[in-house]
């Protein structure tokens, strides 16, 4: 019997997912929390994957950062749990050209 509280992944656990719409990794990105300010690497969010989408869980206060639903052709993309998210393009320029 786990509880519901002990019963999630790290943020690598939604790069599957999240690959399907960002050209870049998100789980090397940084973010900055909503709720408690804390910046982060979203690779250190805690990851709910046991619903019908994705959850991302701010690792020093539980809020949520982000969700992820996909209902057949689209993807719904929640991400009013994060103030900001710094992606690192630096990544795009080996598939250009
Ligand atoms: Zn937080």
């Amino acid at each position: 019997m786990s509880s519901e509280n002990d019963d999630y992944l790290d943020g690598n656990a939604a790069a599957g997912e999240l690959s399907k719409i960002f050209a870049i990794d998100v789980t090397s990105a940084e973010g900055q929390c909503a709720h408690c300010g804390a910046i982060k690497r979203f690779a250190e969010a805690r990851v709910y994957m046991r619903g019908p989408g994705v959850v991302a869980r701010c690792a020093a206060c539980e809020q949520v950062l982000l969700r992820l639903v996909s209902v057949r052709q689209r993807v719904f993309l929640d991400v009013r749990g994060m103030t900001y998210l710094c992606l690192d393009t630096s990544q795009l320029q080996q598939s250009s050209g």
